[in-house]
């Protein structure tokens, strides 16, 4: 499988050039040269078939031959190592649970998958310093932490925001790796992300390291995101009926992944795009206008995102059919006080307790089906475990709740982060000692 810029389609890569180097030289987005499309065999012998091979047949044309096919298994089986649960909460409403991974969030899958690939791919690259850079809003850096844990030969270095990433999260990002180098910047999310980018043009850096992006535009973070929807499904009894999809989205990565699944022949009847108080993509499908804006605080901070980067991916695989798209997907911006509302009403409901972003997606589908499609039977993907977001949760129960993955994360070893200014330079300083 070849995969082109979408600035420039004349620009190509394979799988593996895609992977090591993040995005295209022109700055566009990697995008597949086709759809591959599954046989209904494959679809319906879901239901019995493992997960890895799922998994293994969905990735296999993208991946191409840039790795032989026993490596791919491998990687495959490490990506996959925990439960992906469908949950159900009523007739009409399950939840896949994808938190289950070393660091709580659904981030783990496309993360390990693609640590996993540029190990691989980075052995031929020992002759300089291989560095992978990283800025988070919370959840990315933790998972990228985690999945280069002591990877011979790579540093990591993950920039976030002090003060707004929560107590969690920071200690998952601070993980306590020989190789890994916890950056706490005074400035927001967006400045983070301008450092980083700032850092993929700079002459310097790109002579003294070998530097790659472990951020969700790279293919390799961006397609195993697919697998939820399949795995979904697999665990999906009413096969007369497809399931609605609801995603939390920031970035819009996830859910671009879902489509591209779908476009492959994965049946879902709609997909809900859930999102908070940033609503850039909201707006457009109201209005037909992409007006990008600054990203707001909320109490999903993950999806605090005013430009989402994957939205320009959707709308390739839409071939920019504004109505095609607005067919297939609808979008809700859900306030911070509708999300709480719906975390205390889930939990009074179901005794279950759902973290903010999966209460986004909740809420949305909630929407959705009160607007005449209340013989739909929806999922709410749930992207994180709600002990990484335990005050705001607590302050809406009005109790505690006790979860041992958080014990588990607090009495492991960490490093503190060390603390720089909203400045390109000490960026680069650092990294060209570290
Ligand atoms: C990253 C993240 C999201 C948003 O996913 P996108 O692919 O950026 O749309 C949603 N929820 C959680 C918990 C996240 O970490």
């Amino acid at each position: 499988m070849e995969f082109y810029s979408l600035n420039s389609p004349a620009i190509k890569a394979d799988f593996k050039q895609a992977c090591i180097q993040g995005q295209a030289s022109d700055k566009g987005l990697f995008f597949p040269s086709f759809i591959p499309k599954w046989t209904k065999e494959f679809v319906t012998g879901m239901h019995s078939s493992s997960k890895e091979a799922i998994a293994l047949e969905i990735m296999k044309p993208f991946v191409g031959n840039t790795m032989p096919i026993a490596k791919l298994e491998e990687i495959i089986a490490h990506t996959l190592a925990f439960d992906i649960p469908l949950h159900q909460l009523d007739a009409s409403t399950s939840i896949l649970e994808l938190f289950h991974g070393p660091t709580l969030a659904f981030k783990d899958v496309g993360a390990r998958f693609m640590s996993s690939c540029l190990g691989y791919f980075l052995e031929d690259e020992k002759d300089k310093k291989v560095i992978v850079l990283a800025a988070t809003s919370g959840d990315t850096g933790g998972a990228v932490a985690n999945g280069f844990y002591e990877t011979p030969g790579v540093k990591v270095v993950v920039l976030y925001p002090k003060g707004k990433v929560s107590k969690v999260q920071e200690r998952q990002i601070c993980v306590n790796g020989s190789n890994i180098f916890p950056l706490e910047v005074d400035g927001n999310f967006d400045d983070c992300q301008q450092m980083v980018k700032t850092a993929f043009v700079d002459k310097e850096l790109q002579e003294a390291l070998f530097l790659t992006s472990a951020n969700s535009i790279n293919v390799a973070r961006w397609l195993p995101q697919q697998l939820y929807y399949a795995l979904a499904y697999k665990q999906w009894n009413d096969v007369s009926n497809p399931p609605v999809i609801a995603v939390p989205s920031g970035n819009f990565g996830n859910i671009c992944a879902g489509l591209l699944a779908w476009s492959s022949g994965l049946p879902v009847k709609h997909f809900i795009a859930a999102t908070n108080e940033n609503k850039v993509v909201v707006d457009y499908l109201n209005t037909h206008q992409y007006q990008p804006k600054q990203g707001v605080a909320t109490i999903s901070n993950a999806m605090d995102v005013g430009d989402p980067s994957n939205f320009v991916r959707v709308m390739a695989l839409f071939e920019e059919q504004f109505q095609a798209l607005k067919q297939q997907v609808t979008t809700y911006s859900i306030s911070d006080e509708e999300t709480k509302k719906t975390i205390a009403k889930v939990h009074a409901s179901f005794d279950y307790i759902m973290d903010p972003h999966t209460a986004v997606a909740y809420a949305a589908l909630d929407q959705y089906k009160r607007t005449n499609h209340s013989n739909d039977a929806g999922i709410v993907l749930s992207t994180a475990h709600p002990v990484k977001f335990k005050p705001t949760i607590e302050s809406v129960l009005g109790k505690g709740f006790l979860a041992k993955e958080e014990a588990n994360i607090l009495q492991q070893p960490y490093k503190p982060a060390m603390n720089i200014h909203n400045n390109f330079d000490d960026l680069k300083q650092f990294l060209l000692t570290i």
